[in-house]
Parts: structure tokens; C-alpha cells; sequence
């Protein structure tokens, strides 16, 4: 017998309602009251149901690196961590700089069924930050890209970030940026300060990352089109965004979940697990970007999950790896740094987490409120619960820096298009028989 769908009981919305939802097929049919008795119910006293979260920044590492992460186990991290939409970005090899590589990062990830996944491409040809990429053809492709970064390298050549602005502006495209100057990093290892002189390692500047954020919004004005910092890490950073935003300078700006709650005194111990770009900053840092975010200077958290072999990870310091994984504990660190703190509530959560992001990159199937005729893309998430993050990963790679860390806030069911992706909080064997 066909199924009629599925109503969700007593759940909690982010603006504090208390209702019952209906899905059916891929669509929520109803939200209120009224309970069709001849539906499968499932209870959810107790949890909160927000609109799916949508990941602007993802490392999937597939096509090249698949040792590390393939499209299948990132989507299924994704997924645990509440995610219906993820962004990988374009320094895979080869590179996604042309619309052969998104059109089949697009396709792998629709097979693999468990979120969408929207290819960022290349500003660059190969990264190389010289030539533009194919930036229209990607655009008009069908994995259809409207967001663009070298991300792992800057676009620093001003005149190339002018040009790469004007190229996106006649499709309102945007360019995210990932501003390191890179001579003033040059065998940078964490952050400078007085730490990094006890410690030894090279100084990377909290300058490097603002002055090419201050370049950045000018030329944005300049050119009148769109920009987006990714992983802003700076004091100094946010107020340069503060300020091009009160210009209204079209820049929007993201913070990872680790540069909410982890500061540089961790690279004390010369544990790689620590040792992510840009770096882990100060607690003055920390405090100003959960301010941030608090007072809308921040538009969104991404979680710039960068799964690492063991190789790569498990080595001395300025021999390993940059990068943290992150999927399956975005949302429990944004509850526990932001929530708990009272600085937002959940109507800025799920903006941050799913509605904003979903803007940004200009998909309006992702992102959507949780009312009738949406797509039923819904995380369940249950604010109580509190718990000790242990090795258990969906990733293929374990560099988690949090294991051992209590957190509060956990994904319970994750639906994506009214399929459940995560029930009772394990990933599902999804045959994904619409796949190509
Ligand atoms: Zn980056």
C-alpha cells in the first residue's frame, strides 16, 4: 500500500510555535493542528524542527583526493550533521574549474542521494589565479553555479578579483573569497602573536586576512556586485565588514564553527588536529566573531570541513595537513557557543545555518520555511541533549579536533526532500532510484 506520508507530531518551530507537520512525497503538505489519523505519526515532543541546513563550504575531495573523502561519505557526514544542501568547493584535481568537473561532482552527488550537492567553481583556471575560469559556462551548466572560489588559495591579483566581479555581476554570481595575502604568510603556521614566538612557528598576521578584506569590499563597490568572505578568523575582520556593510557594500561574511569555540593556546601541545587556515586566533578573536554573528555583521556559519588522511594529519606540525573536519558537530557548537549563551535565538540559527547560505547561492528549493508547499528538507534537532564527542565519524577521515569535548544539541532525524536521511540518529542506506 502507498504510503500517504508522514505527520510529525508536537514539534517545536524556530519562532517557538509548538505544531505538527505532514509531509508527503517530497513536499510538507500541511503544518497545524489537525492530525490525519491514517498517516504514519512520529513523535517529537521535545524536538525542535528547523528548515535543512545548507553548508556553503565543503570539502569533499572527490574528483582526486578520495583517499581523504568521496562525494558519498561527505554527503553521508552531511547528512548527520543535519546538512540537505552542501557546496564543495573547487580544489579537487582536477580542479572544478570548467563545467565537465561540476556537471560530474553535480551528478555524483545526486546519485549518492543524501543532500544536494551545488559544485562551487573555480575563479581561476586551475587555481592558479591568473586566468579566469570558465565562470558562464559553469553558470549555465547543469550543476548550475552561481558561487565562485579558489578557496585553499586567494584571489590575489587585484586587477583578476576586478575582473572575476564584473564577470559574475551579469549573472548575479558571487566570489568567495578566502583573503590570505599570501606574501605576508609565506610558511605561515598559526597565528601570530606572543604564543607563536614562545612556540617557534611562523606568525600569520590577523593583517593578511583584513587588508584583502578591505581590498575586496572596495572593489566591490567599485564594481557593484557581490562578494562573500569565507571563514572570516579576525577581530580586525569583522569590523572592516561592519564597515563595508554600513556603506551598503554587497558583502555578506562567514565563520566556521571552530573559530567559534577553539583558540590558538590548543597549538601549545604541537598537536597537527589544531593546525587549520586561517588559524585558530585568540579569545578576543573568538568573542568578537560570536558578537558577530549575535549582531548581523556575520551572515552565516559554514563549516569549511576539510577531512585529511591519517598521512597527512598524524605527522609533525609544520609537516601536516590544513584543516579540520566539521559536518557531524556544526550545529551542536553553534547551539553550545550561541544558544546556551543567549546571544541568538533559533529564528537567527536556522537563517544562519540554512535560510542564509541558501541566499547567498541563490538556491530556492534549499532554505525554505517550514510551511505548506515547501520542499521537505527539515532537520530534527533536540536542544537537551548533551554529550562527549567521540571518534565515531560517516567521514572518511578522523582529523576531529573536538573528541573529548562536551557539546549540547544533536540531530535526531534529518529529511531531505521528505526521505529520511537520518532517523533516530543514524544515517540511512539510502537507493537513491532516481540516480544517474
Ligand atoms: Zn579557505
Amino acid at each position: 500500500m502507498k504510503n500517504k506520508g508522514t505527520i510529525f507530531t508536537n514539534v517545536q518551530l524556530s519562532d517557538g510555535t509548538t505544531t505538527n507537520i505532514t509531509v508527503s512525497g517530497e513536499m510538507i503538505s500541511y503544518v497545524g493542528k489537525d492530525i490525519d489519523s491514517s498517516l504514519d505519526v512520529v513523535d517529537c515532543s521535545g524536538l525542535i524542527a528547523l528548515s535543512g541546513f545548507v553548508d556553503l563550504h565543503t570539502h569533499l575531495r572527490e574528483p582526486g583526493f578520495e583517499q581523504s573523502e568521496t562525494i558519498l561519505t561527505g554527503s553521508r557526514a552531511a547528512a548527520k550533521g543535519g546538512f540537505t544542501c552542501v557546496h564543495p568547493m573547487a580544489n579537487t584535481n582536477p580542479v572544478a574549474d570548467n563545467s565537465a568537473v561540476v556537471e560530474q561532482v553535480f551528478a555524483l552527488g545526486h546519485s549518492a542521494g543524501y543532500v544536494q550537492v551545488q559544485p562551487i567553481g573555480a575563479v581561476t583556471a586551475n587555481l592558479e589565479g591568473k586566468n579566469l575560469a570558465d565562470l558562464g559556462k559553469m553558470n549555465a551548466s547543469a550543476a548550475k553555479v552561481n558561487v565562485f572560489s579558489d578557496d585553499g588559495k586567494c584571489v590575489s591579483d587585484s586587477l583578476v578579483m576586478r575582473r572575476a566581479l564584473e564577470y559574475v555581476k551579469a549573472f548575479d554570481g558571487v566570489i568567495a573569497q578566502h583573503a590570505q595575502d599570501p606574501q605576508l604568510t609565506v610558511n605561515a603556521q598559526m597565528n601570530e602573536s606572543a604564543l607563536s614566538l614562545k612556540l617557534g612557528l611562523t606568525g600569520w598576521p590577523a593583517v593578511a586576512e583584513e587588508a584583502i578584506i578591505a581590498r575586496d569590499v572596495l572593489l566591490t563597490e567599485e564594481v557593484g556586485s557581490r562578494l562573500h568572505v569565507c571563514h572570516v578568523s579576525t577581530k580586525g575582520s569583522v569590523e572592516v565588514i561592519r564597515w563595508a556593510k554600513s556603506r551598503g557594500i554587497n558583502v555578506t561574511a562567514e565563520v566556521t564553527p571552530h573559530h567559534l569555540i577553539l583558540t590558538e593556546d590548543l597549538v601549545s601541545s604541537y598537536n597537527p588536529i589544531y593546525k587549520v587556515n586561517p588559524p585558530l586566533r585568540s579569545q578576543e578573536d573568538v568573542l568578537a566573531l560570536r558578537m558577530a554573528v549575535a549582531d548581523g555583521t556575520i551572515d552565516i556559519v559554514a563549516t569549511d570541513h576539510a577531512p585529511h588522511t591519517a598521512d597527512n594529519k598524524d605527522c609533525e606540525w609544520g609537516e601536516a595537513a590544513f584543516g579540520m573536519i566539521g559536518l557531524e558537530t556544526a550545529a551542536a557548537i553553534v547551539k553550545t557557543t550561541l544558544i546556551d549563551s543567549g546571544l541568538i535565538n533559533w529564528s537567527r540559527f536556522e537563517e544562519l545555518l540554512s535560510a542564509n547560505p541558501a541566499s547567498i547561492s541563490r538556491i530556492n528549493n534549499q532554505g525554505q520555511k517550514i510551511e505548506q508547499g515547501s520542499f521537505a528538507n527539515i532537520v530534527f534537532f533536540d536542544p537537551k541533549s548533551e554529550f562527549v564527542v567521540d571518534a565515531a565519524t560517516e567521514s572518511k577521515s578522523s582529523n576531529n579536533p573536538y573528541i573529548g569535548m562536551k557539546l549540547s544539541g544533536s540531530v535526531v532525524h534529518t529529511l531531505f526532500r521528505g526521505a529520511f536521511t537520518v532517523k533516530d540518529s543514524q544515517v540511512q542506506e539510502i537507493g537513491n532510484t532516481n540516480a544517474h
